[in-house]
């Protein structure tokens, strides 16, 4: 079965800078796994994983356009120390995890620090790099009625209830 929109597709991933240098992977880790065609990865990443079967490693170079998007230059929203979850082991440069209001997360890069405010940079830490990434198909499914209702995978199996 080849890999398409609306298949459940298990992954390994090396991602490295466009200088060949190791950002992160999930060696060592479980795979990932995802319902490919409904934004759960970035563009250029679902693209690359459609139409390969199991064991196809393959590798694709994404631009910032493909990727996390292109880098905003001044983008620091101001936010209370209160609103982060450990605001006195935050050090300028370092990346945490900003609750939003409307429930969902998004990680940040902390650019100044104030007595009760800090600076942060909401450019994804990605913006603006092209970066490859070496892909390892290691399972391909149909996806189940369920998860395309809710438009993404329930784990490699399809049995994840939530
Ligand atoms: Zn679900």
């Amino acid at each position: 079965m080849k890999s398409a929109a609306d298949t459940v597709v298990t992954f390994h991933y090396a991602l490295s800078d466009a200088d060949g240098h190791p950002i992160e992977s999930s060696q060592g880790r479980e795979p990932l796994t995802v319902l490919l065609g409904r934004g759960g990865l970035v563009p250029g990443v679902e693209q690359a994983l459609i139409g390969h079967e199991v064991g196809d490693k393959f590798e694709v170079v994404v631009t910032p356009e493909q990727g996390y998007g292109e880098r905003r230059e001044g983008w620091i929203e101001r936010v209370p120390k209160k609103l982060f979850r450990d605001p006195d082991r935050l050090r300028p440069g370092m990346q945490t995890v900003l609750q939003e209001r409307g429930g969902g997360a998004r990680v940040v890069t902390v650019h100044k620090i104030g007595s009760s405010v800090i600076d942060v940079d909401l450019n994804h830490p990605m913006a603006g790099r092209t970066l490859h990434f070496a892909l390892e198909l290691t399972g391909v499914r149909a996806a189940t009625p369920e998860e395309l209702e809710h438009g993404h995978a329930h784990g490699p199996e399809g049995h994840h209830h939530h």
